[in-house]
């Protein structure tokens, strides 16, 4: 099946040992375009057996002698030409990102696929930093005994990688990148609604020469699929980014099996406006940190607290923006939001907002309901002037949805925005240094942005404190995350 934009036809198969896959029962699910409601493809609907057929392959691949000798500037090379053919498919995978997530297409080609590159070329590097220490032994025994004592970094082994819809491409990076610069093997598994970008990725890497089996992609359900890739007894790690509530799920799971796990989670961020702060620049920041990508972002600035003196300018100039986005196809140029990523999710976000109304939220924007084709919904910025706990400020929408509070004292807001489960992200907006590293010191996110919001790179850790997950992607820290250490002891 071709579709409009695009000049290939769309993937539709998994990606496992080097070959096109189907669902040996033949079972499909389908993906839509959320622009237009339309059905784009039928995609394979994995089984436990699907799955367990994936895993051994990987499991065989990474016993095998051409992937555990390969020596790692050979596998640095193979990163480095899977960035180039990523970079000279930009249009091909940022038009298949538009068309499944919805996006927009600038955003698709300079922060998915640009982004990914990036990230692979980043990563490349790593592959031949891997290193160990030596140490001295204290306790000669039996007595006159020496040791030589060191440790290496070895690969984990088969990893399982689960990724969410927001930003498919950028994500399945983010987990195979590392993975493999550090010698593991990996299945990954998309989310149900965008597989299509993931599955070319695999696609790309096999003609960059991966060898068979060494990055695998399978598609289907997160309860069927996912599930029984957590469970499978050859996975040696499981990365996971996606919402706390599955998160904890495979946690559990983990930890039965002792499996080793990262979760990226959800996250609840606040951006916290100092009354020095330009009101303009503001309203720019804070607008910008919630309609990113349709705010569903993890680290989307959804929870607003700006000093009373200019809180009215403030929040009526980010309604004013929210009011004037133009919605629409992320194809179209003068889009400036497009649509949730799925009927459902559209569901959620409006529900969250009708509950934040009914439980005395006052709505400041339009109607975030959109008479149209696709599953669009209106940015909204929600007045919490009282300081109640809704429950829009308590749990993630991961939608264009903003709730704005007043504060008076600094302490206040810190206790305001620690007062979350989540920890993930954080952004202050001043310039009076003593006041910005005050709150740096006390808010518990694993990543407090000043001046900017949601800035992200492969030299900087990203991860959450409390509810939004445990261990850290990108930067050298994410070498001990995929490979295991073993100490060697040489008596002499
Ligand atoms: P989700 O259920 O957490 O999905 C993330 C990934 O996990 C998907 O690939 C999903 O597969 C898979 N999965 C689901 N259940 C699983 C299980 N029991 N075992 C193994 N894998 C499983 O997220 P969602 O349903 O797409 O979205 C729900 C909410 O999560 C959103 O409204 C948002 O609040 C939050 N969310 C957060 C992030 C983030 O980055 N923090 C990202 C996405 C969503 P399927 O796609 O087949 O379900
Ligand atoms: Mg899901």
């Amino acid at each position: 099946m071709s579709a409009p934009h695009l000049t290939t036809t769309l993937p539709q198969t998994m990606f496992i040992n080097g070959e096109k896959t189907r669902s040996a029962a033949g079972k499909t699910f389908p993906v839509f375009n959320p622009a237009t409601s339309e059905e784009l493809a039928q995609i394979p609907d994995a089984s436990e057996s699907d799955i367990d057929h994936a895993v051994r392959t990987s499991k065989a691949a990474f016993e095998s002698d051409t992937w555990r000798n390969m020596p790692p500037a050979a596998r640095e090379r193979l990163l480095l030409k899977l960035a180039d053919l990523v970079e000279q498919h930009t249009d091909e995978l940022a038009t298949l990102e538009t068309l499944n997530q919805g996006k927009l297409i600038g955003f698709a080609k300079m922060l998915e696929v640009s982004g990914s590159v990036q990230w692979l070329r980043y990563m490349a590097g790593w592959a031949t930093k891997v290193e160990g220490t030596t140490f001295d032994l204290s306790i000669p025994f039996p007595p006159g005994t020496r040791y030589n004592a060191s440790t290496r970094r070895v690969p984990a082994g088969v990893v399982a990688a689960i990724v969410p819809w927001n930003f498919p491409l950028l994500m399945a990076v983010w987990k195979i990148a590392p993975a493999l610069a550090c010698g593991c093997t990996v299945v990954l598994k998309p989310a149900e609604e965008t597989p299509l970008t993931a599955i070319r990725l695999a696609e790309l890497a096999h003609e960059a020469g991966f060898p068979p089996g060494v990055f695998n992609v399978v598609t289907g359900r997160g309860e069927t699929a996912g599930a029984a890739l957590v469970k499978h007894p050859l996975v040696n790690k499981v990365t996971f980014t996606g919402s706390t509530e599955v998160g904890r799920i495979i946690g559990r799971q983990c930890a039965d099996d002792l499996k080793r796990v990262s979760l990226e989670l959800g996250g609840k961020s606040p951006v916290i406006v100092l009354d020095d702060c330009d009101p303009r620049k503001a309203i720019e920041g804070a607008a910008g940190a919630i309609f990113f990508n349709h705010g569903q972002v993890c680290t989307a600035g959804s929870r607003l607290y700006v000093a009373r003196s200019i809180y009215d300018e403030v929040v009526q100039g980010i309604t004013a923006v929210a009011d004037s986005i133009a919605l629409g196809s992320g194809f179209d140029a003068a889009t400036q939001m497009g649509p949730m990523v799925s009927a459902r999710h559209r569901d959620k976000v409006l529900g969250m907002i009708a509950q934040g109304k009914q439980e005395g939220g006052e709505i400041l924007s339009r109607d975030a309901r959109v008479e149209r084709d696709g599953y669009f919904v209106r940015p909204t910025v929600i007045a919490n002037r009282a300081c109640k706990p809704l429950s829009v400020v308590r749990e993630e929408v991961f939608g264009p949805v903003l709730v704005a509070m007043p504060y008076d004292d600094l302490d206040d807001v810190l206790g305001e925005a620690n007062a979350s489960e989540y920890g993930l992200g954080a952004s202050v907006w001043t310039n009076q240094l003593d006041k910005a590293l005050r709150l740096v010191d006390g808010i518990e996110a694993g990543t407090v942005w000043v001046n900017t919001h949601n800035m992200v790179d492969p030299a900087m850790p990203f991860g959450g404190f409390k509810a939004s997950g445990i261990g850290r992607e990108h930067g050298k820290a994410i070498i001990d995350s995929y490979t295991e250490s073993k100490s060697v002891c040489i008596a002499y």
